[in-house]
């Protein structure tokens, strides 16, 4: 129960395709969070498969049969909004029961259900109250409470944090984690926030301009992303991108230089010709500040203090602060200082002219070995 299965899925408003052909698997008890910027079609796509948004072509299929044609209520899902969408004249204990009441539910089942889901989500004690009294994140738990009583096959989420602070939304994320694993349903959960779907997911689907762009575990996107707007989506700061110049291919790799500096990365060498130009990515986390197979010098304009880290923005020919090094909290660094920033080839990524990454031969440790396997069955 609550297998899900996309295939070749699109939407056009008028001649504006949204969705360019979506094909997706989505296993039973899997989670499965939608990550993009804003506008590349997250929402949209959700709506789809609750049947909220009609799809112009292509099959929507939930345990083996073709949803397109039936309305939300048939589908066998549950989907929890930004905003609470919670009824403010009625009691916590109604508003988690209203679909319950709709489907006509006798009032001891109704009440075990909902005893259950409050239970489920620490609200036992707040079952009388109105929405108005509970806090953001009580509210958000009634909403879920709502969509845990219709027992749905597959739950959806759209952005369900976005309306609570920091501190709230980092709790949000363990306790819908632990929900996960508790009741061991399929979950598709969308956010524009790469730290969100990089903590919960078992499996990230990445969507750029209504297309996935890649799919894979949070591990696998972190440490292989398929293209720069995968590998510039996923980390925190963003990957550094460095002009760079191909010098040739040999079983060892592909060469390349950067301002006269030669480095041989170790990625599998394919479609190279000597003066291509390349991009070099280099996540700031992976900068070293005492060495490495190259060094560069940069100038930090601006230094962020974390505590447990420093973070250095520089600025690469004059281009605005396009360059990050995240460093130990100590570090000694100061503002228009040069920084010599170790760069070591096994970190580095390497793209095409058309931002297609080079595979990567890099040893992965036992731990994201581990990582890279999917945390459900298949
Ligand atoms: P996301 O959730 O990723 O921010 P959406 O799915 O809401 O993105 O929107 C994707 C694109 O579809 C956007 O360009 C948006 O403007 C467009 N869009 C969404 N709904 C409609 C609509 N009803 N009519 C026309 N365009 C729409
Ligand atoms: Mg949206």
């Amino acid at each position: 129960m609550g297998q899900l299965t996309l295939s070749e899925v699109r939407k056009s408003y008028g001649t504006f395709e949204v969705i360019k052909g979506v094909i997706l698997d989505v296993r039973e008890g899997e989670f499965v969070v939608f990550v993009g910027p804003s506008g590349c079609g997250k929402s949209t796509l959700l709506r789809m498969i609750a049947g909220l948004d009609e799809t112009t072509s292509g099959d929507i299929v939930i345990d083996g049969k073709r949803v397109n044609d039936l309305p939300p209520v048939k589908r066998g899902i549950a989907m929890v909004f930004q905003s609470y969408a919670l009824y403010p004249h009625m009691t916590v204990f109604e508003n988690i029961a209203f679909p319950l009441r709709v489907e006509g539910l006798a009032e001891d089942k109704l009440k075990a259900k909902v005893e259950n889901a409050a239970r489920i989500l620490h609200l036992d004690q707040r079952l009388q109250q109105k929405p108005g009294m509970l806090s953001g994140g009580q509210r958000q738990r009634v909403a879920i409470g709502r969509a845990i009583v219709r027992e749905p096959r597959i739950f959806l989420f759209d952005e369900p944090l976005s309306n609570l602070d920091a501190a709230l939304r980092a709790d949000m994320r363990i306790e819908l984690a632990k929900l996960h694993r508790q009741l061991k349903a399929t979950m598709i959960y969308v956010t524009h926030d790469q730290v969100e779907a990089m903590t919960m997911a078992d499996r990230i689907v990445v969507l750029d301009v209504g297309s996935i762009s890649q799919t894979g575990t949070p591990l696998e996107l972190y440490h292989k992303p398929a293209n720069m707007f995968v590998a510039g989506f996923i980390g925190n700061p963003k990957m550094n991108f460095l002009p760079v110049t191909c010098k040739g291919a040999s079983d060892g790799g592909v060469e390349v230089d950067y301002k006269g500096k030669s480095l041989l990365l170790p990625v599998a060498p394919h479609r190279v010709t000597a003066g291509q130009p390349l991009t070099l990515g280099i996540r700031p986390e992976h900068l070293q500040v005492d060495g490495g197979d190259i060094v560069i010098s940069v100038t930090p304009t601006v230094i962020e203090r974390l505590g447990a880290q420093t973070v250095a923005y520089a600025s690469l020919d004059g281009e605005g602060e396009n360059f990050c090094a995240t460093l130990p909290g100590s570090a000694l660094v100061r503002t228009d200082k040069p920084l010599a920033a170790g760069i070591r080839a096994a970190d580095c990524h390497l793209f095409d002219a058309d931002g297609v990454a080079f595979e990567r031969r890099v040893e992965l440790t036992e731990i994201e070995v581990n990582a890279l396997k999917p945390k459900t069955a298949v």
